[in-house]
């Protein structure tokens, strides 16, 4: 989790680490803090708790540092509570090596025991601390220089970093090595810049390397040198970032969430796009990232994610045992990665992920990897370890999404996943490809329809208002409307901290209908006609039993008013395409919930963005 950037050049460094730490706040910001080298003089390093704001005020915005070559991080805790102590970076008594990591050592206990022995003594509580003195350790045993210090901590650390190192002896260096955590380099003239992710340096730069996994790098002004473990140069290609600097701000909207939820229309819009592959109504092998022919051999789908992805995986599945008659298994990646079950070698498995960086979802694709399995990356971010990979990869195209509650990239991957279960349909024959070509057409009709739906926001807000001091909120539904409920609570949960919960509308009577109390918010989905009146007889039940209730259905489905007390219409649609318009009423209420109850929406309490650690 976590962000780490690192600058060297000719200009002030303090500025633009705050700048691009602000960029990344997204990923993690219990406490923040910079280190900063001026020529040979020992680095300043200087610490804030809490958000950002607060190390920009010490700061007076990074003029009152000098130096022109400086790291810094904002930190979620892994290893100690969030403090000043605690925060980032971490520096060896004599400073002669100051760091920032972005990870967790899991052999932290040992290694620190083995230290303390050799003399050591520490401060925190953190891994880090942990990392940065081994470095120094083995910098001062073997006296070869950074890199092979670095090389030999890598070999001997456990888990998951990206580290960014200065030393003493190096003025205008900076070291950087990675496993498993995200780090780029970006180079323009006589500036290098290090990030974890590319919207903390696309004020500077497009010139992007990326740093492969167990790699190091030695980062100068205007320069990057890459390193294998042996210490051997290995040469890299440089890339150009193609998102651009407005869609990683605000654009005049309070939150990033909103604006977000309002760029969804032209997200589906471009991601339709991409998987047509220049073609007006088929779906392409290049757009799709995967033949007709390794669909029509496949023999089952795995659907491996987290999170919201997770829920995309969960909606998908009705679609893609409906329209490409695929058996689908949709697993959690965290609870996948240590099964031990039988893996199908004929299986596609598909995993999806907005950062493409998510550690368990990279775990789960590597044990199908070794099992055999095609796999296909649905992911958001270029360059990502799942993009890398992957057998091949499907972009989304949801652009920078930087509030941490996701909406526009869910949207964006459901939409990769209809096109999958259209393509798959068509290749293995269940449909034709003139029904291919109209379910193509139909999610064609998403953007403007998702328009409409947030043209109705005011209501929401209004009823949001209303309720905004509720303490707990269930929403249930049946089939697609029960995956659409789960990514609804988890959206309300997650920024509002209402506790929520999402049941299979079937299911409430086994248990959770105990904790219905007078004026409890029940909310049902009621899109697919088959089960809406099975749906209808599970929220009498909770109204008789003093349920609140709130229904979301297409317009069309008129009797579900007459059943509820606050009916919330989404236009029609084919149902199989519905949760793309019935989760949109459902991100605006945990909006407008969060905001209502005056809490940072974009920054969620105890949450990070992209998820690096198990
Ligand atoms: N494990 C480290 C810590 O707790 C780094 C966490 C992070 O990635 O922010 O300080």
């Amino acid at each position: 989790m976590c962000g780490i950037v690192g600058f060297t050049g000719t200009k002030k460094a303090a500025p633009v680490l705050l700048n691009g730490l602000e960029k990344l706040e997204y990923r993690g910001y219990d406490s923040s803090g910079i280190a900063v080298r001026d020529g040979e003089n020992n680095p300043v390093v200087i610490k804030a708790k809490g958000k950002l704001e607060a190390l920009v005020e010490k700061t007076n915005g990074g003029e009152t540092v000098v130096g022109s070559c400086g790291i810094g991080h904002t930190r979620w805790a892994t290893h100690g509570e969030p403090s000043e102590t605690n925060a980032h970076p971490h520096v060896t008594a004599d400073m002669n090596v100051v760091g920032v990591h972005n990870g967790i050592i899991e052999n932290f206990q040992e290694l620190k025991d083995k230290l303390i022995r050799k003399g050591y003594d520490f401060y925190s509580d953190t891994d880090t601390e942990v990392a940065i003195k081994t470095i120094d350790y083995y910098y001062k045993k073997y006296k070869v220089g950074p890199i092979d210090a670095l090389a030999k901590t890598m070999v001997r650390v456990r888990g998951s970093y990206a580290l960014a190192v200065m030393f003493k002896d190096y003025p205008g260096q900076i070291f950087v090595a990675r496993k498993e955590s995200p780090m780029i380099i970006g180079v323009e003239d006589d500036s290098a810049y290090i990030a974890s992710d590319v919207p903390a340096i696309m004020n500077y730069t497009r010139n992007i390397y990326y740093i492969d996994n167990l790699e190091m790098a030695c980062v100068k002004p205007g320069e990057v040198v890459f390193y294998n473990l042996d210490g051997d140069v290995v040469p890299k290609e440089k890339k150009v970032a193609e998102w651009n600097v407005e869609a990683a701000e605000k654009g005049g909207y309070e939150h990033f969430m909103m604006k977000e939820i309002h760029e969804q229309p032209r997200v589906v819009a471009d991601t339709i796009r991409r998987g047509l592959g220049g073609t007006v109504d088929s779906i392409t092998d290049e757009g799709m990232g995967i033949t007709d022919e390794d669909l029509k051999k496949a023999s089952l789908l795995y659907v491996v994610a987290c999170g919201s992805a997770y829920h995309v995986g969960m909606a998908a599945q009705y679609v893609l045992e409906d329209i490409a008659n695929i058996s689908t298994r949709v697993e959690l990646a965290s609870e996948f990665r240590y099964r031990k079950l039988p893996l199908d070698k004929n299986a596609i498995m598909v995993v999806i992920s907005q950062s493409g960086e998510t550690a368990d979802t990279l775990a789960a694709l590597r044990k199908a990897k070794e099992a055999g399995i095609r796999t296909l990356a649905i992911v958001n971010v270029e360059g990502s370890s799942i993009a890398r990979e992957a057998d091949s990869v499907f972009l989304t195209q949801a652009g920078p999404e930087i509030a941490v509650a996701t909406t526009k990239a869910y949207t964006a991957q459901l939409i990769a996943m209809y096109m999958l279960a259209i393509k798959a349909g068509v290749a293995r024959g269940v449909i034709s490809g003139e029904e291919g070509a109209r379910y193509v057409e139909e999610i064609k009709s998403i953007p403007t329809k998702i328009e409409k739906t947030i043209d109705d926001k005011e209501r929401l807000q209004w009823f949001a208002s209303k309720f905004s001091n509720i303490t707990d909120a269930f929403f249930i539904g049946r089939g697609l409307d029960y995956a659409v409920c789960m990514e609804g609570s988890l959206k309300m949960k997650e920024i509002s901290y209402v506790h929520t919960e999402a049941y299979a509308a079937g299911e409430l009577k086994h248990g959770t209908i105990s904790l219905i109390e007078e004026n409890t918010l029940v909310i049902g989905v009621l899109t697919q006609a088959e089960l809406i009146e099975k749906t209808i007889s599970n929220m009498k039940e909770v109204k008789s039993r003093g349920a609140y209730l709130v229904g979301v259905t297409s317009y069309g489905n008129y009797v579900v008013e007459d059943s509820t007390d606050f009916t919330i219409y989404v236009p029609a649609i084919d149902e199989h395409f519905v949760a793309s318009l019935a989760v949109v009423p459902l991100q605006l209420l945990g909006y407008y919930f969060a905001v209502a109850r005056g809490l940072d929406v974009d920054k969620p309490r105890n949450l990070a963005k992209s998820v690096t650690v198990e």
